[in-house]
């Protein structure tokens, strides 16, 4: 079942109406007809069944036939503060860690960081990842669209961090992140800090420190940042017990 994140303006009492890309991916790319049915979302934690009335490249009109809770979002909200790569490793980031559970990705301008905060401001470059997001979480069956925060330097993402926090780290002071995840009570919240490729600075590992922030090893191996930041997503939410029941589908 194809799903589609709409504004909540879109829904107006029994009806939902997609226009732009939204519509000439339904018409065009789908090829999807009246009497379909495809499942809409406003982002409010709702899921709505519709079958489709009315299809065109320009405007899609379905009725809502059904509403029911999205089953799929995680229990622990986990922030991944991601230190500045570049911007196809990032893009990569932001898709498969929202596929993973991701509620929340925080660029974060690193001393080591190869791209400036420059780079990564321009408004297409957001919207890019934006849409990028909303694509992985339609694919993935997401019940909420992950929020996409501006950059934010190292200090700011540190005085931020809410929950756990962990911060990746390949050597000392770092400890095992099972051995820290299996200290902790269950958290609610986690903030995942991953490095840029040339990794933390030694500064930037001592300050995170002072503000509680624990530094975790993943492996004797080095991983690419990408790589880091998908594992590590997937073994927080795995170890804290959110990757376990399956699909409800939807
Ligand atoms: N240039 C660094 C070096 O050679 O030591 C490597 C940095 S690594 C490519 C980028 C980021 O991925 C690190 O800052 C860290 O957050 C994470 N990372 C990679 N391998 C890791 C490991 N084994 N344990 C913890 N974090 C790791």
């Amino acid at each position: 079942m194809h799903r589609f994140f709409v504004a909540p303006s879109a829904l107006q009492h029994q009806t939902v109406t997609l226009t732009g890309p939204q519509a000439h991916q339904i018409a065009v790319v789908l090829r999807l007809r009246p009497g379909e049915r495809i499942v809409v979302l406003d982002n409010s934690g709702w899921q709505y069944l519709v079958e489709l009335q009315t299809v065109t490249p320009q405007r899609v009109v379905g009725r809502i036939c059904e509403r029911s809770l999205a089953t799929t979002e995680p229990r622990v909200k986990l922030t991944l503060y991601q230190g500045l790569i570049r911007a196809p490793k990032f893009e990569l980031v932001l898709q498969k860690c929202t596929e993973i559970g991701v509620v929340a990705f925080v660029p974060v301008l690193c001393a080591r960081s190869l791209v400036t905060s420059a780079d990564e401001t321009r408004p297409a470059k957001f919207e890019r990842w934006q849409r990028i997001i909303a694509e992985a979480a339609e694919q993935s069956g997401r019940g909420k669209l992950p929020v996409l925060h501006p950059v934010t330097t190292f200090g700011q993402a540190c005085r931020q961090a809410r929950g756990l926090a962990l911060l990746a780290h390949e050597r000392a002071p770092a400890r095992p992140l099972r051995t820290v995840l299996q200290t902790v009570e269950r958290p609610f919240a986690v903030s995942l800090f991953i490095g840029p490729e040339g990794g933390f600075a030694p500064e930037e590992v001592a300050q995170a420190q002072d503000y509680g922030i624990v530094p975790v090893a993943l492996g004797p191996r080095i991983l690419r940042a990408e790589t880091a930041a998908i594992v590590a997503t997937a073994l927080v939410l795995y170890t804290l017990g959110d990757m376990d029941e399956p699909s409800h589908g939807g």
